[in-house]
């Protein structure tokens, strides 16, 4: 199974965490809330063959923390994986969309001159923000709309600009959520737990979630979990290939 978009770090034992997830045969992006994680972090993913670290500048945290943006651009050589990035348009974040959008376009910027990330992005109430900033930077890599919440028309000018979607037990359990995600194309779909936040119970790591992911998937795909695995899984491989060919 896939976790394309999870907080390793954050959990109470980030050790362990990954040590079950690799024992589950789990492919992992392991994203970072803030540059300054990143070196930590990407030390559980090092030994481990199928996790990867991701780069990250949380939007929520965009507003106190954009002085590290320079230090996100310093280490994006580092890493093939770029998240978590993107625009938060919640209450508590709405006044300061400015400010977001400026650092999530530097980011792009960065990606693009970098020759293209694999990125997974924060649309929460500004799905529409995040695409306009993704036709703005077209060259900034392949991007993965982590947890989407936005409208059927959002999601279409998302898949029209090449996005990719990484949806979690929770997002299909919407009926809203999991009939537009019927509608997505299945060979740009991963599965994903969000977890420490969503999805856990005490410090284990959600093996049960993805599980339960991948099975609402294959009922809304109309076949076996085993087929939705399988598609699942050469998504991931297509996503890694195409990277890698990019020079990515
Ligand atoms: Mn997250």
């Amino acid at each position: 199974m896939i976790d394309f978009h999870c907080h390793l770090d954050l959990f109470s034992r980030p050790d362990m965490a990954a040590t079950e997830a690799e024992r589950a045969g789990i492919y992992v992006l392991s994203v970072t809330n803030t540059p300054k994680a990143f070196p930590k972090t990407s030390q559980i993913a090092k030994a481990r063959r199928r996790m990867r670290t991701a780069l990250g500048l949380h939007p929520q945290l965009v507003r106190e923390r954009h002085d590290e943006v320079s230090l996100f651009v310093r280490l994006l050589g580092e890493t093939q994986y770029v998240g978590e990035i993107g625009i938060d348009g919640g209450e508590e974040y709405a006044g300061h969309l400015d400010i977001q959008r400026e650092v999530f376009e530097r980011i792009l910027r960065a990606c693009a001159a970098e020759g293209g990330r694999v990125m997974s992005i924060h649309s929460r109430h500004a799905s529409s923000e995040v695409v306009d900033c993704l036709r703005r930077w077209p060259t900034a890599g392949t991007p993965i709309l982590h947890w989407f919440t936005g409208s059927k028309r959002d999601a279409e000018a998302a898949i029209a600009l090449g996005a990719w979607f990484s949806v979690g037990t929770p997002m299909l359990k919407s009926k809203r959520m999991s009939e537009i995600v019927a509608t997505l194309p299945r060979d740009r779909i991963l599965t994903e737990t969000d977890a420490p936040f969503v999805s856990t119970k005490g410090s284990a790591y959600p093996v049960e979630a993805l599980r339960e992911a991948v099975f609402r998937l294959s009922e809304l795909w109309r076949c076996a979990p085993e087929q939705a695995d399988a598609q699942l899984r050469s998504n991931l491989s297509r996503l890694v290939k195409t990277a890698a060919d990019a020079g990515v």
